[in-house]
């Protein structure tokens, strides 16, 4: 229903962010408004360009659009998908009177972003989140990157989206499993900001876990929730754009996931490694005794009732999580560092730092204790 758009939220941000069911018919509207070109290229992976991207796709003029996709997964956010998609957009000789259009989850998003922002210095970029998670999180706050074998994340740029679209309505056709997977960076904008919050994802994820993406008023709930996630997430990168400080409280559990990422091979989901991530941080932030006692359960409860893993992967050599978290961005002169809650919906905050250092033999007495 074109033309039928709400009205962008109301957030401490330079771009517009759209929230609704039924949103993603506008794009076409909202892209002409807020980054009128000549050409689009639409750039998603061939899971989603099927379900949403071609129809995204087919709301700007034919003849001066293209769709772009990369076979999906974590393992194709490298420098090398980078170098391909950036080269067919040579090859159809995009111009910078071009807008880039992310439709996909946060691979697509981090990918596409970071096309974007390196395509001839910069090209505008609408990002269309389709995982709860990219909704919640990887969408709003100009973060872009491709992986490397040396660790996540390593090359990227700061790139601010000119509009993100978020429609809810595309996650029915998420598997359950991906759906599910976004409630940990919704659990973690709990415990870093806002103890209601924690309190009502909590109650969705009970609700999700009986009935999935069929749960009564399913749209209605999620939109609420992807709305109060976007509100913190916009909160903090607002005060901090670029990761100087107050940002680092949105790393909570980002430590240890990427390192388990990195040991695993980027194989599994991002925010299965969130939620196994927050609760082994948890465990070394009251072993260090920064935390309440208590937080850890708390954490391991709800990451729990959301069906996400609170522990490490079987098997997984501690050793090798421990010296992958050195390849980290955050770490400094040798040490990890992390940005650890005190307790549900409070972070540390030593001296204007929100990141603290702690010892390899505190991560590994931590996460072995009983
Ligand atoms: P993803 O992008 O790999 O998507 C997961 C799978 O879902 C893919 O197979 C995809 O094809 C499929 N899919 C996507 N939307 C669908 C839909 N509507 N229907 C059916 N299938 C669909 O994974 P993700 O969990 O969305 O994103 C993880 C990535 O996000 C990681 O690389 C992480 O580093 C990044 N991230 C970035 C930021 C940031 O600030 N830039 C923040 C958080 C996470």
């Amino acid at each position: 229903m074109a033309g039928a758009h709400p009205d962008a939220l109301d957030l401490p941000l330079s771009y517009p962010v759209y929230c609704g069911a039924g949103v993603r018919h506008s794009i076409g509207e909202i892209a002409r408004l807020a980054a009128p070109s000549h050409r689009v290229a639409v750039i998603s992976d061939t899971t989603v360009a099927r379900l949403h991207a071609n129809t995204i796709a087919a709301q700007f003029p034919a003849e001066r659009t293209r769709l772009f996709t990369v076979p999906p997964g974590e393992q194709e956010k490298t420098r090398a998908r980078w170098a391909e998609l950036t080269d067919a957009l040579l090859d159809w000789e995009a111009g910078r009177d071009t807008t880039v259009i992310a439709v996909g989850g946060g691979v697509i998003g981090d990918l596409a972003g970071f096309v974007a922002s390196t395509y001839m210095r910069g090209l505008p970029v609408v990002q269309v989140p389709t995982t709860l998670l990219a909704m919640v999180d990887a969408s709003v706050g100009g973060k872009t990157a491709v992986d490397t074998p040396f660790g996540k994340n390593l090359v990227g740029a700061f790139h601010n989206p000119s509009a993100v679209v978020i429609d809810p309505d595309v996650l029915r056709t998420l598997p359950d499993d991906i759906l599910r997977s976004g409630l940990a960076e919704m659990i973690k904008h709990g415990v870093i900001a806002d103890a209601p919050y924690f309190d009502a994802v909590l109650r969705f994820a009970d609700v999700m876990r009986e009935h999935g993406a069929a749960a009564p008023d399913f749209v209605a709930s999620i939109t609420t929730l992807i709305v109060g996630s976007v509100r913190i997430k916009a909160d903090v990168v607002a005060e901090d754009s670029r990761e100087g400080g107050l940002r680092q409280i949105l790393n909570f559990g980002h430590t240890i996931a990427h390192a388990v990422e990195r040991v695993l091979n980027f194989e599994g989901l991002h925010g299965d490694a969130v939620a196994m991530g927050m609760v082994a941080e948890a465990r070394i932030a009251e072993y260090i005794g920064l935390a309440r006692e208590g937080l850890t359960v708390a954490i391991a409860d709800a990451v729990e009732r959301s069906g996400l893993p609170s522990r490490l992967p079987a098997g997984i050599s501690l050793d090798e999580v421990i010296a992958a978290t050195h390849g980290d961005k955050k770490a400094r002169g040798g040490t990890a560092q992390y940005s650890l809650p005190r307790g549900i919906g409070e972070m540390e905050a030593a001296e204007g730092k929100w990141a603290v250092a702690v010892t390899d033999e505190a991560v590994r007495a931590a996460l072995t204790s009983p």
